[in-house]
């Protein structure tokens, strides 16, 4: 229905500005689908803070909260141009926006003056080019969105194969070199910057744009660091939002400025009712929108709404410590205490301590919530072949006779995002990991790496029910454990490698390098889990890691790892007396029984292949739960 509404309204606005004489025609090109993304999100959230790390966690919440309503800015501009409303969006998943646009006489011009103005906009002071936003098209006639010969399909490869061509020409060397002499902030920045000159040293975060100056609150960042971190501070407290979308905003696309009070950009609200009181102060403005961070039960809004993903976990350090000793959760309080000695300097506690607000947990807090070693899990997943799936037809995933149609591209997708953003922003939530973003149709998270490894299994279960056990739609997951102090670019990036490990194959989770790929008989991460703690268990305390190691040289023997290539070697079939003698070594008489089954059944299954089939070897699995057991058994050293 929404896509029927995209159509008639961009058709509507073409036929009155062509006079109604194309009218019937279904040959004429009426339409415009344009696809905007970003690029550059992931440096850009992920930027590190230059001197101080104590703005980290808000400046990275704020950031990337930021990009998704960038992204609405410059839709709501380009829906202003076009004289359409916003029932021509297609599709808004994260990061990525389809509209349906009437193809006016000046059509293009008209984009490509937007695009200008934005990569201008996006060149300036505190951007500096860093992200950009890749506008690609195509021309429509109503007969392109017929239902029977697959026209839509091949009009989607189409804008496709335009996406991936202007991908890399953002921007040209000569383009950047032009700019460079006709921009201001560029030509100036030399001289209005300096690090050796104590008075125009760069902001201490981004470490680019121009200080706001001493004597000030923060003096040492600049003007959008600030209200970065006054984001950052508002976001977890807060469950609505009103936003301004206009060409007029200071630092467009971004919405920044939470002050003064009767213009502000950007407003956040504890409760609904001092959300009400703002209304009333300042009614609601043209192109504002009031958001909802949770949804709270109450009566329906009179005004729109829209539900916002990301959750980030946060604490109040001592307050919390004395909350749980008061209710008598001894242990925990402890837990808790040693965990704020050991993350958090003494100006943050003192800060939570005088303001008494939650601030969001640090990575070294989420890391020490894994029992075991310390370290944080980050975990990356999306959807298989969406753009197969999107371009060749819903007849094979939805088992339809009819080909794809534009509605149900749009359904699917939305389906996707409602998953991403709701669903896993619950789940999510429950487990305390922080959602650095899900929506669309892929998600990454951070959190303690044992909640990770477990999140996996219930991100499957409810991604399978969700899709009603399709088995066309499938999920890959990359799976990194890193130490919390490694940079955040560096985390994405492991992760990253991951997931595209997994993505070799479909259906598929990487972790520790492996790849687990879903189908029958093979082993879940779960059921890993729990063959970990088994083997955990198994060896105790007093074995030390060289039994394990030894252990998993044989499993590699078993699964011919170590064999040249397409010949059996000797070794391999002997890998059961190899263990039998380690075994007995290693384990008093009594147990020797037990040991040798519980790891006899283990390779078996993990590991030992019998085939040389190359399409039906075992990956050898049981270096998942050998290295838990390593990782865990660290933590007690
Ligand atoms: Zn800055």
């Amino acid at each position: 229905l929404l896509t029927t509404a995209a159509i008639a309204t961009a058709l509507t606005v073409f036929e009155e500005r062509t006079g109604w004489r194309y009218e019937g025609n279904e040959d004429t090109e009426k339409f415009i689908l344009l696809s905007l993304d970003f690029s550059g999100i992931q440096s850009f959230i992920f930027r590190q803070p230059k001197e101080t790390r104590k703005w980290a966690a808000k400046i990275l919440r704020a950031r990337s909260f930021l990009v998704s309503l960038a992204l609405e800015s410059v839709v709501r501009k380009v829906i202003k141009e076009f004289g359409v409303n916003i029932s021509t969006v297609l599709l808004n998943a994260a990061g990525k926006v389809w509209l349906l646009l009437p193809k006016l006489s000046d059509a293009e011009e008209r984009l490509k003056l937007i695009q200008e103005d934005l990569k201008r906009r996006l060149l300036r002071d505190p951007f500096y080019g860093e992200i950009k936003i890749r506008f690609a098209w195509i021309k429509m006639k109503e007969s392109d969105f017929s239902l029977k010969d697959g026209k839509f399909a091949e009009k989607i490869r189409e804008l496709q194969k335009v996406e991936a061509e202007k991908k890399f020409t953002l921007f040209s060397l000569e383009e950047l070199n032009k700019l460079h002499q006709e921009e201001e902030d560029f030509k100036s920045y030399f001289e209005r910057l300096s690090e050796d000159d104590e008075k125009k040293r760069p902001c201490s975060v981004c470490g680019v744009s121009p200080r706001k100056g001493r004597g000030k609150e923060r003096g040492d960042l600049c003007e959008f660091c600030d209200n970065l971190v006054r984001i950052g501070k508002e976001l977890p407290n807060s469950k609505y939002m009103r936003v301004l979308f206009s060409e007029g905003l200071r630092f467009f696309p971004f919405p920044t400025f939470p002050f003064p009070k009767s213009n502000f950009e950007v407003a956040f609200f504890k409760d609904r009712k001092s959300l009400e009181g703002s209304l009333k102060e300042v009614p609601l403005r043209d192109s504002e929108l009031v958001y909802a961070f949770e949804d709270d039960g109450e009566s329906p809004y009179v005004f729109p709404v829209k539900f916002l993903e990301n959750f980030v976990p946060t604490t109040r350090l001592e307050l919390d410590v004395e909350e749980l000793e008061r209710e008598g959760r001894r242990e925990e309080a402890e837990r808790l205490r040693e965990i704020v000695k050991e993350c958090y300097d003494k100006e943050v506690r003192d800060q939570v301590l005088e303001e008494k607000e939650a601030i969001p947990k640090t990575f070294c807090h989420l890391a020490y919530e894994s029992e075991g070693p310390h370290y944080l899990g980050i975990l990356k997943a999306d959807v298989d072949r969406l753009g197969f799936i999107f371009s060749n037809g819903f007849a094979k995933v939805t088992e339809d006779s009819s080909s794809l149609t534009v509605s149900r591209i749009v359904a699917l997708s939305r389906m996707l995002d409602f998953f991403f953003n709701a669903v896993v922003k619950r789940m999510a939530k429950e487990k305390e990991l922080y959602s650095v973003f899900s929506g669309g149709d892929d998600l990454f998270l951070i959190g303690a790496w044992k909640k990770i490894v477990e999140f996996e299994e219930e991100l499957r279960e409810k991604f399978k029910k969700f899709t009603c056990q399709n088995e066309n739609i499938t999920l890959s997951v990359g799976i990194e454990v890193v130490k919390p102090n490694l940079p955040v670019t560096l985390m994405a990036e492991v992760s990253e490698e991951a997931l595209e490990r997994a993505k070799e194959t479909r259906n598929a989770t990487c972790i520790f390098g492996r790849r687990i790929v879903y189908k029958e008989g093979v082993p879940t991460l779960k059921s890993l889990l729990s063959k970990a703690s088994e083997l955990e268990e198994l060896i105790s305390k007093e074995k030390g890691n060289s039994f394990l190691y030894k252990v998993y040289r044989i499993s590699q023997l078993a699964s011919g790892e170590l064999d040249e290539e397409g010949k059996v070697s000797i070794e391999r079939l002997l890998w059961r007396p190899r263990l039998y003698y380690l075994v007995k070594r290693n384990f008093k008489k009594e147990e020797v029984y037990r040991a040798l089954t519980l790891l006899e059944g283990m390779i078996r299954e993990l590991s030992e292949n019998l085939t040389e089939r190359r399409s039906d070897r075992k990956n050898n699995l049981f270096y998942i739960p050998f290295a838990i057991t390593v990782y865990k058994r660290r933590g007690n050293d």
